[in-house]
């Protein structure tokens, strides 16, 4: 079910999302794409960067229509990128500090892309900046720590700064616990539960909702 139209992605742009490294289907990357063309313009934040290809489908819809795309990320890894865990990457560690530091290649991903004017990196802990962010956000998508505490963090504090008629996407989604954890899939149930939002489109673990009224 989408109710989302496709944009079209111009092939070359679509080549430098696609052989980005991160964790984002083919898919549900032309489908944040896509869904960055009905959010209005203005100020766009993503939780839960990485090496930056989420960042590439929503910076390049942001070029085209002149908005900017703020990427929160500690660049430290999630709980689950960590050595020993499901989605290490061992080449993403910094030996001098023997932490992961996914910075580096998410700077040189956006430059390649030529979307250092747009898409404008956030270093640091989200509810951190949450507290003292107050910018209405045009479009948020949620794609950060996917633990129990993290997840409603990011729902609790982020989604109320969502403008009405902005978007909010959350990835990960995963009604059946047999296909993913449940953090994502709990946050996306409260957003439907609030009132606050009506689903405009389903791609995969992806969904897009758009804030119809006031209300968390
Ligand atoms: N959107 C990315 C994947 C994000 S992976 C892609 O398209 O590939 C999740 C990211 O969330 C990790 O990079 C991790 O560092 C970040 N993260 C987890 N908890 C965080 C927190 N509390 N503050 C900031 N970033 C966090
Ligand atoms: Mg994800």
């Amino acid at each position: 079910m989408t109710d989302v139209p496709v944009t079209e992605m111009p092939a070359k742009q679509r080549g430098l999302a696609e052989a980005a490294r991160g964790f984002m289907p083919i898919d549900e990357g032309l489908a944040l794409y896509s869904a960055a063309f009905q959010a209005p313009t203005g100020a766009w934040l993503e939780v839960g960067s990485y090496c930056g290809k989420s960042a590439l489908y929503f910076g390049f819809a942001a070029q085209a229509q002149g908005s900017v795309l703020f990427a929160l990320d500690h660049h430290r890894g999630s709980e689950e990128n960590q050595a020993g865990w499901e989605h290490h990457e061992a080449d993403l560690v910094d030996p001098a500090v023997g932490k992961i530091d996914t910075l580096p290649f998410f700077r040189r991903t956006l430059h390649d892309a030529g979307l250092e004017g747009t898409v404008v990196a956030l270093v640091g802990d989200s509810p951190t900046i949450a507290q003292h962010w107050n910018t209405p956000l045009a479009l948020l998508f949620i794609d950060g720590g996917h633990g129990e505490e993290p997840a409603h963090a990011d729902y609790e504090y982020w989604v109320p700064k969502v403008a009405i008629g902005g978007l909010l996407l959350i990835h990960d989604v995963f009604p059946n616990p047999a296909d993913g954890g449940r953090p994502p899939f709990e946050i996306w149930t409260r957003a439907m539960q609030s009132g606050g939002f009506e689903e405009i489109g389903h791609t995969g673990s992806l969904r897009t909702l758009r804030r119809i009224r006031k209300g968390i």
